[in-house]
């Protein structure tokens, strides 16, 4: 192995206020996740093997998760990824951690679900929390894990009210405490007037993404599991006793397969391509500020979002004074990258408008995957695939989680049960139009941010 990304210098890095107004020049901004700096993704050299006991496709966090428990209980584990292992979300993502239970409503939980399996549901949300924080524990992972609480603006007084009955039911029903912060006192929180109050979610956590793959890999494999690099996955055929799985011109035998691409899931197998629609978000780091500058902004030094439907969020950087800003982006391509990020340059000067001449020096964008129904996945697909993706954005405890709840599975293990077992997966009859259609959905959600209605 050898490290193919070497120590990003500082790049001269573009104003705010330029980047927002759309006086851009690429070349000044580093386009790698600023999260590669400290953790360059590792290039490997060598080809996977003829036949292995497990073959897991994908190497970010859920990949990895399972190859640890599987190989631990002395299966053969091979981890392939089409890019450097951790190309994916895995080392692009705000490292901001929660349980996920606030991608619905907990009223709206329980009226789609009943009483029973939503509280089954919120409390394993609260377990996967739990969760991350033990493996970073027990596995000593130097990933800067803090339980610094979450601040979540409202962006309308009338989201303020919803947030704090949902925040009670929160508490009701999954045991979670929650403080209210009204408009009044949100400067203790946060040095913006944007929002109209919040809410404060003291349990969840901020780690370093890069450095939790780096620790998270490199237990799997001390553990026995080989990871290899630049091994795009094609065609995967059922035979008798295993799967027959295409990796560039060579094939390879596999008892069981795994797949773990969430929102890089593409020609894998028409199962997944229907059931996951791959979704932009983006982020950008400003250079290093004063500290009598940045230590007003966050006193709280916690992670950050709002109540939008196409939201942004941010943070400070684990140990640098940086602010971290990202948000979903529509239209995401490479050429169009700069629009992209000056739409995320003009969210932050919105929150923070003294800003405009600190300047940008990283910005970088990935995939989350989004299923149809908005739960995350787990389980076995028609050809016997195992599968876990789907974590709709809120993946960093989930895919840890159902890595391992995954690899229990595969093992015949009772703990291996989760309350999303028997959550049907959702596929979409016009799958086929949802990926080219998610920018026209997110600039339609965009209006309605805007509008409020
Ligand atoms: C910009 C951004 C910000 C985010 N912020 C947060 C956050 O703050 N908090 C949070 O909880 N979540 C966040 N997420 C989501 C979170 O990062 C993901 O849910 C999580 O990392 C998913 O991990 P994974 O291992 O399932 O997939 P990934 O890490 O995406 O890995 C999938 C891998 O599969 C590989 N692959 C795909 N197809 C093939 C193939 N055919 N053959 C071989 N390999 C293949 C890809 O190369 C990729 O490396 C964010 C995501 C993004 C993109």
């Amino acid at each position: 192995m050898s490290d193919q990304y070497e120590k990003t210098i500082e790049p001269p890095g573009i104003r705010l206020g330029d980047l927002a107004a759309g006086r851009t020049r690429s070349e000044v901004i580093s386009a790698r996740p600023y999260w590669w700096r400290a953790a360059p993704p590792r290039a490997t050299s060598t080809f996977p093997p003829q036949s292995t006991d497990v073959l897991i496709v994908g190497a970010g966090y859920t990949g990895l998760s399972a190859a640890l428990v599987l190989a631990r209980a002395g299966r053969q584990v091979t981890v392939v990824d089409a890019g450097v292992p951790g190309f994916g979300a895995s080392t692009r993502n705000g490292g901001q951690v929660g349980s996920g239970n606030q991608k619905f409503r907990v009223k709206t939980l329980i009226a789609m679900q009943g009483e029973r399996k939503a509280v089954e549901l919120l409390h394993e949300g609260v377990a996967m929390l739990d969760g991350i924080e033990a493996l970073v524990r027990d596995e000593q992972i130097d990933c800067s894990f803090r339980r610094c609480g979450r601040f979540r603006g409202a962006m309308r007084p009338e989201h303020y009210d919803a947030m704090a009955r949902d925040m009670e039911d929160l508490a009701r029903y999954a045991g979670v405490t929650f403080e209210m912060v009204e408009r009044r006192n949100q400067h203790t929180e946060i040095a913006t007037d944007m929002f109209h109050g919040g809410s404060l979610l003291p349990q969840d956590a901020a780690l370093h993404p890069g450095r939790y793959h780096a620790g998270l890999m490199a237990r799997a494999i001390a553990a026995g599991a080989t990871v290899f690099g630049n091994s795009p996955v094609g065609a995967i055929a059922r035979e008798r006793d295993g799967h027959n799985v295409q990796i560039g011109n060579r094939t390879i035998r596999a008892r069981d397969v795994l797949i773990a691409t969430n929102g890089y899931t593409k020609n894998v197998s028409p199962y997944f391509d229907q059931r996951i629609v791959p979704v932009g978000s983006a982020q950008i780091a400003t250079e290093i500020m004063p500290p009598e500058v940045f230590d007003r902004l966050m006193p709280g030094g916690r992670v950050y979002g709002c109540t939008n439907r196409v939201f942004f969020y941010f943070r400070p950087a684990p140990d640098e004074r940086r602010l971290i800003w990202g948000g979903r982006v529509d239209h995401f391509k490479p050429e169009t990258a700069m629009a992209a990020y000056a739409h995320l340059a003009r969210d932050l000067l919105r929150a923070f408008p003294m800003l405009g001449d600190v300047r940008v020096t990283d910005a970088w964008s990935g995939l989350i995957g989004h299923s149809f129904d908005d739960f995350p996945h787990l389980g076995r697909a028609p050809d016997g695939v195992y599968y876990a993706m789907g974590y709709c954005g809120t993946g960093v405890s989930r895919s840890t989680h159902f890595g391992r709840k995954i690899a229990l599975k595969m093992l015949g293990h009772a703990d291996g049960r989760s309350a999303f077992d028997d959550l049907a997966f959702p596929s979409h009859p016009f799958h086929a139009f949802a990926r080219p259609a998610v920018p026209l959905v997110e600039s339609w959600y965009r209006a309605r941010d805007f509008t409020g209605l």
